[in-house]
C-alpha cells in the first residue's frame, strides 16, 4: 500500500508515535535510512521554511528534491490539477509534496495518483490541515520529555483560519493530552460546533488561559485568509492577544513557548518573547527537517516493500 500523509486522522495507529520518535532519534544522530528517487514539491502557497525543510530532509536522505512553481507550469496552460499530478506522477517520483490554498487538495491528488505507487504528503492546505507542522511539534515536545498526559497546552491568537490549529489539537489529543486550551479575539476562534476543536475548553480571558500552561503556541492573523474583519491595530492587538514580556514572564518557569512562524513581532508575540530562553522556535525549525526526514523514510519503507502497489 501507498503511504500518503493527508492529515493526523488519517494515519494508522501508532504511526504518529513511530515518526516523532523516529525524527527525535535522528536528531540525536541516528543513522538515516538510504533513499534512493525523487521528491516533487507543488506550492500552489508561499512557503520559505516548509519548502525548505522538505527539500534538506530530501537531501539528507539521498533522495533528489525537485520544487516546480506551479503559477509557471501547464496548470497556467489550463491543465487540470489531476492531470499535471498524473503527469508528475508518471514520471516515477516516489513522492509529491503539495501545498494548496484550498482545502482538501491533497486528497484529490491522492485520489488522481491512485495505482501509481507515488505517495502524497500534506504540506498545508487551506485551514484545514499541516500535519507536518503538528508532528514536528510534538517532536520538539518529546526532544525535552514532555509528560503528555499531564501537559496543559495552550494556543492563542488565529486558531479559526490556522491549519496549525487543526492539526495540532488532533494529535494532541491523539498523544493523551487532556488539559487543551485555546484563546483569541472572538472572531477569531473557530465555530463552536467545529469538529476541529472537540475537547477544547475556549478561555476568553487570555490571562486566564496562559495560568499554568506547559507550552503556549502563538499563531499569527491568518490574512490572506481572511476577507473582511475588523481587528485593533497592531499594538493594541499585541496588548490585548499577544504574548507580551509581561505574560511570559508570568508563565511556569519550565513553560515553553512555540510559535510554528512566520512570526509578526509586537503583534501575536513580543520581540524579547520571540528570542527569549522558554522560545523553542528555532528547535521547531531545526526538528523540521528531521521529521520531514523520518516522512519520507516511512513513505519509501512503504513504496520498497510494495514496489508494484
Ligand atoms: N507556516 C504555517 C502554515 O503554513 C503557519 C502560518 O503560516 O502562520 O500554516
Amino acid at each position: 500500500m501507498t503511504r500518503h500523509l493527508i492529515d493526523i486522522e488519517a494515519l494508522p495507529p501508532g504511526d504518529a508515535e513511530r515518526l516523532i520518535a523516529r525524527a527525535v532519534a535522528l536528531s540525536r544522530g541516528a543513522r538515516p535510512e538510504a533513499c534512493r528517487g525523487e521528491i516533487i514539491q507543488l506550492f500552489w502557497e508561499p512557503s520559505t521554511r516548509t519548502r525548505v525543510s522538505f527539500e534538506l530532509a530530501a537531501h539528507r536522505l539521498g533522495l533528489r528534491p525537485l520544487s516546480i512553481d506551479p503559477e509557471r507550469s501547464s496548470s497556467t496552460k489550463g491543465e487540470s490539477l489531476e492531470d499535471t499530478c498524473r503527469t508528475l506522477a508518471a514520471m516515477q517520483p516516489t513522492a509529491l509534496v503539495v501545498r494548496h490554498a484550498e482545502a482538501g487538495t491533497p486528497q484529490r491528488v491522492a485520489g488522481a495518483l491512485a495505482g501509481t505507487g507515488v505517495a502524497v504528503v500534506n504540506a498545508g492546505d487551506g485551514a484545514r490541515a499541516h500535519p507536518t507542522q503538528a508532528l514536528l511539534d510534538a517532536a520538539t515536545l518529546a526532544d525535552e520529555g514532555i509528560d503528555w498526559a499531564g501537559a496543559r497546552i495552550v494556543l492563542l491568537g488565529d486558531l479559526r483560519h490556522s491549519r496549525v490549529a487543526r492539526s495540532a489539537f488532533s494529535l494532541y489529543r491523539r498523544l493523551g493530552v487532556e488539559d487543551l486550551r485555546m484563546s483569541g479575539p472572538s472572531a477569531l476562534l473557530p465555530d463552536p460546533d467545529d469538529p476541529a476543536f472537540r475537547g477544547v475548553a475556549r478561555v476568553e480571558d487570555i490571562d486566564a488561559a496562559l495560568d499554568d500552561a506547559g507550552v503556549v503556541v502563538c499563531l499569527r492573523i491568518q490574512r490572506e485568509r481572511i476577507r473582511a474583519l475588523s481587528l485593533p491595530d497592531a499594538d493594541a492587538y499585541h496588548a490585548a492577544w499577544g504574548l507580551t514580556e509581561e505574560r511570559a514572564g508570568r508563565l511556569r518557569p519550565d513553560a515553553r513557548v512555540l510559535h510554528p512562524g512566520p512570526v509578526n513581532r509586537g503583534v501575536e508575540i513580543a520581540p524579547g518573547v520571540a528570542d527569549g530562553e522558554r522560545s523553542r522556535i528555532l528547535r521547531q525549525v531545526r526538528m523540521g527537517v528531521w521529521l520531514r526526514m523520518a516522512v519520507f523514510e516511512w513513505v519509501a519503507g512503504a513504496a520498497e516493500s510494495t514496489p508494484s502497489a
